[in-house]
């Protein structure tokens, strides 16, 4: 996969979550590399499961004491 972030020279419809992504805007432009199919993302897209779900998902205690890392860093 790879991504890109373009400027969109026309309206473009979010392949995630169905949106338009307007003239101008910025957006991300992800390319599967065994597809020729490009597909169209807001950058900050309502429909991105990150943005969606509150919560983030159950974690083995690995990355739970690198995330505690983190705090202490903040
Ligand atoms: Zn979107």
């Amino acid at each position: 996969m790879h991504e890109k972030i373009r400027t969109a020279n026309r309206p473009l419809v979010c392949d995630v979550c169905g949106g338009m992504i307007q003239v101008g805007e910025p957006f991300r432009a992800v390319r599967d590399e065994y597809s020729p199919v490009e597909y169209h993302e807001h950058i900050q897209c309502p429909g991105s499961p990150a943005v969606a779900v509150s919560k983030p998902p159950p974690e083995p205690p690995k990355i739970t004491a690198f995330n505690h890392h983190c705090h202490c860093m903040a």
